[in-house]
């Protein structure tokens, strides 16, 4: 590798580690399932982990697996060779996510967020059986300042992607590590590493119109102001609730429970 590309993965990798420690990933003797689609992002995730495993200072494993949703044309021949290769422990695991879809979308439902319900689920009960501490997922900082904004502006909420999230069927633990890792940095490292990057094959990929408005959006502001970027994924972190329109933010402020001074005023003079 060039000197450039080797810059770029120190970069990564401290981002990563950073991210990992912060936010208290990874505790010794865990074993980390990695969710490896064959993009470029779970490609830098599970390279980032093997990475970081070799020098951390807790013991922990790394598994990966690739969900096979059986859209025409996913080939995971190319992930199965580059991991046996590489020495990685792999397995691919078959499913009928794409039949499953098919068969019982709601038309009016999304596509995505059925097939990603199914996945997760394949995912859940892989971690299970593979007694895995924790899954980790690729998404990265552009993912959760994508999210924020299309939450804002589309469900009127503020909100994002958490670093760590303990999984609605109470026994998961989901973490992603390349949470504070920008996509231009994860793309030009899996080109310069030669991942071999499959495509999904699902019929709606790429074609999330919302979602490539809110990237082209944030590319044109961050070519006119530099770092806008990193300053929303920095807001992420340092939310001021007090200057929010939450009348949560009374309680907090006051330190009162339930409807705080005011409203045990009002309710006792009903
Ligand atoms: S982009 Fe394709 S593979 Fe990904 S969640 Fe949507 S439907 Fe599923």
């Amino acid at each position: 590798m060039s000197a450039g590309s080797t810059n770029l993965e120190r970069r990564i990798l401290r981002r990563a580690g950073q991210a990992v420690v912060r936010y208290g990933m990874i505790e010794d003797g865990d074993r980390v399932l990695v969710a490896l689609s064959g993009g470029k992002d779970s490609w830098t995730l599970l390279h980032c982990l093997h990475a970081l495993r070799r020098r951390a200072p807790v013991r922990f494993e790394v598994v990966a697996v690739t969900v096979q949703p059986g859209f025409p044309g996913f080939d995971t021949g190319p992930i199965e060779a580059y991991c046996r290769a590489r020495g990685y422990a792999h397995f691919t695991e078959p499913s009928r996510i794409y039949e499953i879809v098919e068969a019982r979308r709601d038309p009016a439902s999304s596509y995505c967020s059925f097939c990603a319900r199914l996945r997760r689920g394949v995912l859940y009960g892989v971690a299970r059986r593979e007694g895995c501490d924790k899954i980790a997922l690729g998404h990265h900082a552009d993912d959760l300042i994508e999210t924020l904004l299309l939450s804002q502006f589309f469900t009127g909420e503020i909100k994002s992607i958490p670093p760590v999230l303990q999984a609605e069927d109470g026994e998961n633990v989901v973490i992603r590590p390349l949470c504070r890792v920008f996509e231009t940095d994860i793309r030009a490292f899996a080109a310069a590493r030669g991942f071999p990057v499959v495509c999904c094959g699902c019929p709606v990929c790429g074609t999330q119109q919302k979602r490539k408005q809110v990237k082209a959006l944030l590319g044109r502001l961050e070519a006119e102001h530099p770092g806008i970027k990193a300053s929303m994924l920095s807001s992420l972190g340092r939310v001021r609730h007090g200057y929010l329109l939450d009348p949560e933010n009374r309680h907090r402020r006051h330190g009162l429970a339930g409807q705080g001074r005011a409203g045990a005023v009002f309710a006792s003079e009903r």
